[in-house]
């Protein structure tokens, strides 16, 4: 009984979100990190990478649906399609509800948050044995560096750019990930902040104007990462987000979501005036 635990997830150095656990679940260190996964009062199960949300029940789909239908909605018929950490599950579940989506190849370097979360966490690990899921547990970094294979969309969904994901905001990386992409195809990646990473958004976004001829920024709102404005890149070699979007798309898909949409997916890159500014050279047209 743990009646009166409390978590803290310190972010930066100055600041605390605190939230009441019910129940430990999961505690485990890997060669790459902490793997916790708890009951929480107010938001469902929570998995932390060392002591760093990644996922709560209550809020995931905003996530999941907006880094991965904004790209399968632009793309006109993607087949192939790899997703880069996401070790809860959740991404690659929306991905395969897309029905031209042949195969996802989902490349995540920490076995023990895949055996985390589908120990304890079904709702985003649900779709992990699926037939068209291709896990493998593995560096993305190595993994796009070798394959032979070309995606039309590829999703990074990482951690911070600390430990195993800091090569993940780097050049290098970003080239690797231009030449398996097809002559359409578009990179979306897990981009931090507007309040309290602008610098991080302001160097990923360096990172891929030097690679991709069209780079954008879109936001959504969740509940359990600081400040609650989250944001995705979105790069890409032909299609652009919104003009290239055929919202009627997404009703003939027949799916239905809890936060994404039509009109939101083109509202989603309208963005701040202080992101504006503060991007401002680093967003294409
Ligand atoms: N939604 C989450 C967030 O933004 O906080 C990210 C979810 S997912 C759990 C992130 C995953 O990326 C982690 O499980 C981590 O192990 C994985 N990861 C970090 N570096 C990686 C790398 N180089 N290759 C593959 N996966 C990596």
């Amino acid at each position: 009984m743990h009646s009166n635990l409390w978590i803290e997830e310190k972010f930066q150095d100055f600041l605390g979100l605190k939230f009441k656990v019910e129940k430990v679940l999961f505690s485990g260190k890997s060669e790459f990190q902490t793997v916790d996964v708890v009951e929480t009062k107010g938001h469902g199960k929570m998995l932390l990478n060392d002591g760093l949300v990644m996922v709560t029940e209550r809020d995931e789909f905003a996530y999941h649906d907006m880094i991965s239908h904004v790209p399968l909605f632009v793309h006109p018929a993607p087949k192939n399609v790899l997703v880069i950490g996401g070790g809860d599950g959740g991404t690659a579940r929306e991905v395969i509800r897309h029905q031209s989506v042949e195969k996802c190849t989902m490349v995540e370097i920490d076995g023990m948050v895949v055996d985390a979360c589908k120990a304890h966490i079904p709702q985003t690990s649900c779709a992990l044995n699926d037939s068209r899921i291709n896990l493998i547990i593995g560096d993305g970094v190595k993994f796009v560096k070798d394959t032979n294979e070309k995606f039309d969309v590829i999703i990074v969904d990482s951690t911070d750019p600390i430990g195993p994901a800091q090569p993940l905001f780097g050049e290098e990386f970003y080239q690797d990930v231009y030449n398996c992409l097809a002559d359409d195809g578009i990179v979306v990646s897990q981009g931090e902040s507007s309040w309290y990473a602008m610098d991080i958004q302001q160097s990923l976004l360096t990172v891929l104007n030097a690679v991709f001829p069209q780079c954008y920024l879109y936001s959504f709102s969740n509940l359990t990462y600081p400040g609650g404005l989250w944001s995705f890149t979105f790069a890409s070699k032909k299609y652009h987000p919104v003009n290239d979007f055929e919202p009627k798309r997404v009703d003939q898909s027949g799916l239905n979501f809890d936060y994404y949409n039509a009109p939101l997916h083109s509202a989603a890159f309208a963005l701040p005036s202080f992101v504006q500014k503060g991007l401002n050279g680093l967003i294409s047209n």
